[in-house]
């Protein structure tokens, strides 16, 4: 007979989504099931070298942040990108990025001022994922099935049953949760049974990418270490990541339109073009790692009680490195609204919040990563012969490429923008009040307290991060101690809403918030703000947990 494991939430796929989900939920107090196909100690592939600060952000909520800064690169390991004729030829252009031993004190570098308490980390999946892994399999609400499959499901009103087989011994168990999120990556089942279909753009890029050892490589560097050196010339444009800062690198051909299939060049001729190196340096290949870019959105992100997030529901090229990233926003945005119904203070209405908010943002997101992408195509097919030529010609050349790669590239390496622009503009459980939110690129943004942005990050005048000092739940920043807040407090206690409020001293941060009173959600973002508190304070609580009427929502 089949047995049945009970919980609240099954995660299906322990990649770095799932796995964030899972932690945020159990830190909210919820029973979580994760399943995942791998094998415990099963590493992942190789694919994500950036950790974006928002994300930092989200785990030092989490209180992981410390623990993954600790790993990847050597401490002393640039995190810069460097323009070269080849990996270990002249170097273009340099886009100075810290090393973790200097991440907090330098100030040279064009992600170096932003206003965040968790700057962005590089790291790599393989190291990534086993710590996600670790810290979400030591939380006691958390249950890990390893090489285990999720095969299907089906829900009623009250509930999901979901069949998993175990690939050990084949047997099948039931898992009988509230709730089901797909965190199973870009072949998604979960996709696939809620009747999601991806749009856009299947191929934007090939990439023969190829994972190897080369001990020798960073001596025969004379521009020295870089995470990442982007290479032109003409005969093969390709880049080159650190991996371990010693002797691995994973090395992407870049292919063109005419060479569609992943062997159409030879590999090691590929390799050695790319690195510059002559036959007889000596490398080991690791692994293939071969991929497509594309540009999908999923045309919608949950039926009834099921959900999807990550590459489940967007595939896009990686260019901003934001992949993953924007996977752990969606998992940050959906986790609390779920929580919220399972303990009880929200009306089930709040989950209509997580498509309306996130599947634009990933939408434009997928967007900028595209253009991106096909800006960079155009310039890897136009690099000038002259690029490697020796003397005032090559040097004018290098000098004219190397700015413009600079620029080019430099909105994806320090996507500001990205980071701390995006917001929630059409939300139902967001209370606008008609300012617009301000706009943003991938690089620029301005921190703002309209609602449905990130609410702005400042240091406290006792140095502690206004992250550190929010409530797990919703906080009520105060920034005048002379307003009162008693109606509201007494509506959300009425409502069970759990409220924190937290006196913000006014020089600290009043003229950026421009308001006296900032309601911020669980996830950090705004949803609502006033200079008193709002006329009706229970419509307002009303609305941010899901259970305003249409009408309301309106008024509000
Ligand atoms: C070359 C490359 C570079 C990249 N660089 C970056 C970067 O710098 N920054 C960035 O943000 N993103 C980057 N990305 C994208 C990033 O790797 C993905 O967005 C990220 O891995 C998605 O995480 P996920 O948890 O949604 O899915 P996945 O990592 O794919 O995890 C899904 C998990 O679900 C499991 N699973 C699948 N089906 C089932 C099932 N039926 N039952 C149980 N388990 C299941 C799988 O085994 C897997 O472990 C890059 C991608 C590539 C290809």
């Amino acid at each position: 007979m089949n047995s049945t494991i009970q919980t609240q939430v099954l995660v299906v796929g322990a990649g770095p989504v799932g796995l964030t989900l899972a932690m945020d939920l159990a830190g909210r107090g919820v029973d979580v099931v994760v399943c995942e196909l791998r094998r415990a100690g099963e590493p992942p592939r190789i694919r994500s070298n950036h950790v974006s600060a928002r994300s930092m952000e989200i785990f030092r909520r989490l209180g992981i942040a410390e623990d993954l800064r600790q790993a990847g690169l050597p401490a002393n390991f640039p995190h810069d990108v460097s323009f070269r004729t080849t990996a270990t030829g002249i170097e273009l252009a340099r886009i100075p990025i810290p090393s973790r031993n200097e991440r907090f004190t330098t100030t040279d570098g064009p992600d170096t001022w932003w206003p965040t308490p968790e700057p962005p980390h590089r790291i790599n999946q393989i190291y990534l994922e086993p710590l996600l892994l670790a810290h979400a399999a030591s939380r006691s609400r958390v249950r890990i099935l390893h090489h285990a499959q999720v095969e299907g499901f089906s829900q009623r009103e009250t509930g999901v049953v979901a069949t998993i087989r175990d690939l050990g011994s084949g047997r099948v168990l039931s898992v009988a949760c509230d709730y089901l999120v797909g965190c199973d990556g870009g072949k998604s089942t979960v996709r696939k049974k809620i009747g999601a279909t991806l749009a856009g753009t299947p191929v934007v890029q090939r990439v023969q990418s190829t994972y190897i050892r080369a001990p020798r490589l960073l001596s025969h560097m004379p521009a020295g270490p870089a995470w990442l050196c982007q290479v032109l010339n003409p005969r093969r444009c390709g880049a080159v990541f650190a991996i371990d800062g010693r002797e691995t690198w994973l090395v992407h051909n870049f292919l063109d339109t005419h060479e569609p299939g992943f062997d159409s060049v030879d590999r090691d001729w590929a390799v050695r073009t790319i690195l510059g190196v002559g036959p007889d340096f000596r490398y080991e290949v690791i692994s293939h790692e071969d991929w497509v870019g594309r540009r999908l959105v999923a045309d919608r992100f949950r039926d009834r009680r099921a959900f999807i997030c990550g590459d489940a529901a967007h595939l896009w090229i990686p260019n901003a490195g934001y992949g993953m990233n924007a996977g752990i926003a969606d998992a940050t945005d959906l986790s609390w609204q779920i929580a919220a119904t399972l303990n009880g203070w929200a009306s089930a209405a709040i989950l209509d919040g997580y498509e309306a908010e996130r599947r634009p943002i990933t939408e434009q997101v997928s967007r900028y990563a595209m253009g991106l992408a096909l800006k960079l195509m155009e310039r890897r097919r136009a690099t000038p012969a002259e690029i490697e030529m020796p003397g005032a010609v090559g040097d004018a050349v290098r000098a004219r490429v190397g700015k413009a790669v600079h620029d080019d590239n430099v909105q994806q390496y320090c996507c500001g923008g990205l980071n701390f622009g995006y917001f929630y503009d059409a939300s139902p459980i967001i209370a606008y009040d008609g300012e617009a939110q301000p706009a943003y690129t991938m690089y620029d943004f301005t921190p703002s307290s309209v609602p449905g942005c990130r609410a702005p990050h400042v240091w406290l005048r006792d140095g502690r991060s206004l992250y550190d000092a929010l409530g797990p739940d919703y906080t009520l920043l105060r920034f005048d101690p002379a307003v009162g807040v008693a109606g509201l407090v007494e509506a959300a206690a009425r409502r069970r809403v759990p409220l924190a409020v937290v006196d913000v001293a006014a020089s600290d941060a009043r003229p950026l918030y421009g308001r006296n009173l900032v309601l911020v959600r669980p996830d950090q973002h705004v949803a609502w703000r006033g200079d008193g508190e709002p006329a009706e304070p229970l419509g307002l609580v009303d609305l941010v947990r899901g259970a305003a009427t249409a009408q309301a929502r309106k008024v509000a």
